[in-house]
């Protein structure tokens, strides 16, 4: 049996595609497709070896992530929250947690979170709310001392895998703190369990199998479920290593983008047209509008390999940093502009529900809205171009 987290993830693909006209028909929660990246040894794909996982870098998560998404992007996105908690909790130094004041009882807390991922554990994010998005110094839940750990209440919008997640990793805001523009925003993996009510919100137009329903919280959560043992992390890191909260998303919608490509590439081989004896394929249009796809398609990945590639290497770097958003602009960019290209190409055939191009169309539209959004991004680079600091020296705050 293989062991390449490459080869195992198009083997998942495969299935994935399978079953995904279902899952985005009824907007159902692909728990086969979740059952498979579990027996797969996926789900402990960022997991350090010594804690029973992969203990795979950024790069690997990128392509792994990109594979998944050719079959099903929803299920790669739902894969993609997961890897955003433990690839965060795993990539964090154990002498930077320490600089930022992680007392030692954080290091097994969050051991005993990567071992149980490694052992088929899924994870989520809930971050985003009604009024704030997911801009983290908007924040309204809240969280507050009791007894020997906290009380985190609020209530959150969307939550991709809501309902079907072992744990979900909070932002919350200080109750203490004034609702002012600088709240102090922490972190916590709350269990499964009482205290969380899920809200069935979530029928959207695209990646609808991700079941990212609203999440309703008042829970108790020990001391140890505050992640990095300290107070106002959320913000820092955010900024300092974006890489899990920006350039994660890239990877599923790069593979989604080729997704697209090769549906499109298929139906014009396929399509016959009377008076056109080449078939669709022969019209030049037709081929340019695949070419510009093709082009667009791998100058995306070509970026986000980059940015993997520097985050491996020099993570939390500014030029690392920069290359982080233009591979979360550029991907969001790609799928949304290709897909919309492929589907003019391909006609309506490409548009009738339940066609391949028709799903991808809608799963690609959410890329550029997903945080921070293309506009966001091209506000980050175009602050740093002009040589001023991305994070301060605009009015717009991505976190
Ligand atoms: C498929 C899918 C899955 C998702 N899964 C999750 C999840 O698992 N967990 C989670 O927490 N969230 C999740 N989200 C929510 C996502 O984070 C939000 O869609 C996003 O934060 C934007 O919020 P909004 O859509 O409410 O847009 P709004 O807040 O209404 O904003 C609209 C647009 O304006 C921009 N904008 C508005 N105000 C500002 C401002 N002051 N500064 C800068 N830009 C601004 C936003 O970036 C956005 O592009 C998911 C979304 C999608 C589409």
């Amino acid at each position: 049996m293989t062991t390449d987290p490459l080869a195992v993830a198009h083997g998942c693909a495969e299935r994935f595609a399978a079953r995904a006209a279902a899952h985005d028909r009824d907007a159902s929660f692909p728990s086969d497709d979740v059952a498979d990246l579990r027996a797969a040894g996926l789900l402990g794909l960022l997991v350090p070896a010594h804690l029973g996982g992969s203990g795979a870098g950024f790069a690997d998560y990128v392509g792994v992530a990109m594979a998944l998404a050719r079959g099903s992007g929803a299920t790669a996105l739902v894969f993609n929250m997961h890897a955003s908690v433990t690839g965060a909790l795993a990539g964090v130094p154990d002498d930077l947690a320490r600089s930022l004041g992680a007392p030692e009882s954080f290091f097994a807390a969050r051991d005993a979170v990567l071992a149980a991922a490694a052992d088929g554990a899924l994870y989520g994010v809930a971050i985003t709310e009604r009024e704030a998005g997911s801009r983290l110094w908007a924040l309204r839940s809240t969280y507050a001392r009791e007894g020997d750990g906290y009380r985190v209440r609020g209530v959150k919008s969307v939550c991709t895998g809501a309902g079907h997640l072992d744990g979900y990793l909070v932002a919350a805001r200080a109750a203490a703190a004034a609702a002012d523009a600088d709240p102090r925003v922490s972190y916590f993996l709350v269990p499964a369990g009482d205290g969380l009510t899920v809200d069935a919100t979530w029928d959207p137009l695209g990646m609808r199998a991700t079941a990212s329903n609203g999440l309703t919280l008042d829970v108790a959560v020990p001391a140890d479920a505050l992640v990095g043992g300290v107070e106002g992390l959320a913000v820092l890191l955010a900024y300092a290593l974006p890489q899990w909260l920006v350039a994660s998303y890239a990877a599923v919608y790069v593979g989604v983008a080729q997704a697209t490509l090769a549906a499109a590439l298929d139906h014009v081989a396929s399509r016959s047209v009377a008076g056109t004896p080449g078939g669709l394929g022969s019209v030049g249009f037709v081929r340019a509008r695949l070419g510009r796809a093709d082009a667009q398609v791998e100058a995306a990945r070509t970026v986000l390999e980059e940015a993997a590639r520097r985050v491996d290497a020099a993570p939390g770097e500014p030029e690392t940093n920069r290359w982080v958003y233009r591979a979360k602009l550029l991907a969001g960019d790609a799928a949304a502009e290709v897909a919309a290209s492929c589907t003019e190409a391909c006609g309506l055939g490409a548009l009738r529900r339940g066609a391949p191009l028709e799903r991808l169309f809608r799963d690609a539209r959410s890329g550029a809205v997903m945080p921070p959004s293309s506009d966001v991004c091209a506000d980050f680079l175009g602050t740093a171009a002009l040589g001023l600091d991305p994070i301060t020296g605009t009015e717009v705050r991505p976190w």
